[in-house]
């Protein structure tokens, strides 16, 4: 597999020099996308998702370090580095825009192979930080977010519906039996058993879903703006495929169910976050208690 090009988002005013920069950065091998002001680079930076931008000073609506400083201030876009391309070289210049954000400032016109060798100095800096992140927020053997992104992300998705008066489903699902496994075919195929239903998990959720490793063999999932019914039939329809799918290894074809418990905001109005997971988690355990292999979002008479 030949690696994604880098993207290199060229934000000027000027459309020679936009021209000028995309010439060179696509006979660098890089994709190039481009905007001429600042509320254009405000609307396509998320869409284009770059791997660094190259920043004007003078746009015609805003200033370049007003732009970075409001990027900065953003949970997604602050780990992209910008790199501040412009005529105006002063010291101060150069200070301020460093201050506001910028990882690197080069004058225009820049020295032969300058931008090109600043612009991998940042690129190999974001290639780092991406490596630390994911090692920061993935578990490692499934590769899904971990405990720390579950607990970010539900806090978000939990202030955001509450605020929006949106529906916010969560559900908790745990494999059934998964200690016979481990016991006996070996914790390796246990391993893959638990890499399996990741990838299940995954596949069968929305990009905007959260898929998390909570502990051992329980995951989590943040269904933003699903109501308790939608999610039940997404969490039929994962059980579904997970019945059909074979699992295991050649040497070990396994057969493996899970059970899920599910609550949704307004079905199960809290006042916390944490207080989903723990109504998703009684859920689960009545769907253990009710037989296994089993979606559950109402709790049997009594336990409510
Ligand atoms: P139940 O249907 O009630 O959920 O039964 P269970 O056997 O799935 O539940 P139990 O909690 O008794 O066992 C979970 C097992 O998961 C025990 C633990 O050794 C195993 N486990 C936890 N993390 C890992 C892991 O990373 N890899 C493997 N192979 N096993 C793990
Ligand atoms: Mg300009
Ligand atoms: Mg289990
Ligand atoms: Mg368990």
């Amino acid at each position: 597999m030949t690696p994604r090009p880098h993207t290199i988002f060229v934000v000027d005013d000027s459309r020679i020099t936009r021209a000028v920069l995309r010439e060179l950065l696509e006979a660098h091998g890089y994709r190039v996308e481009e905007a001429g002001s600042g509320v254009e680079a405000r609307v396509k930076i998320g869409q284009v998702a770059p791997d660094a931008v190259l920043l004007d000073w003078e746009l015609p609506d805003e200033t370049g370090p007003e732009l970075i400083k409001r990027w900065a201030a953003d949970a997604e876009l602050k780990w992209i580095p910008v790199l501040m391309f412009t005529s105006h070289k002063e010291p101060e210049r150069i200070e301020y825009a460093l201050d506001a954000g910028a990882v690197d400032f080069v004058g225009k016109p820049p020295a032969p192979g300058e931008l090109e060798a600043r612009l991998r100095a940042a690129l190999r800096v974001k290639a780092l930080h991406d490596e630390l992140r994911r090692l920061a927020l993935c578990d490692p053997l499934t590769g899904l977010y971990n405990r720390r992104v579950l607990h970010e992300r539900l806090r978000d998705e939990f202030e955001r519906a509450t605020r929006y008066g949106n529906e916010l489903s969560v559900a908790m699902a745990d494999i059934d039996f998964f200690k016979r496994i481990n016991d006996g075919h070996g914790h390796d195929v246990g391993d893959e058993v638990l890499r399996q239903a990741a990838e299940l998990f995954r596949s069968g959720l929305r990009a905007v879903d959260t898929v998390a490793r909570f502990g051992g063999e329980e995951f989590v999932f943040i269904l933003p703006q699903v109501p308790l019914a939608g999610a039940v039939r997404a969490m039929e329809r994962l059980r579904q495929t997970g019945a059909e799918r074979p699992w295991g290894t050649t040497e070990h074809p396994l057969k493996v169910t899970f059970s899920v418990g599910v609550c949704a905001l307004s079905s199960c109005p809290v006042a916390r976050p944490e207080e989903l997971l723990k109504a998703a988690d009684e859920r689960l355990y009545a769907a253990k208690e009710g037989g296994r292999d089993r979606v559950v979002a109402e709790l049997p008479a009594g336990r409510a």
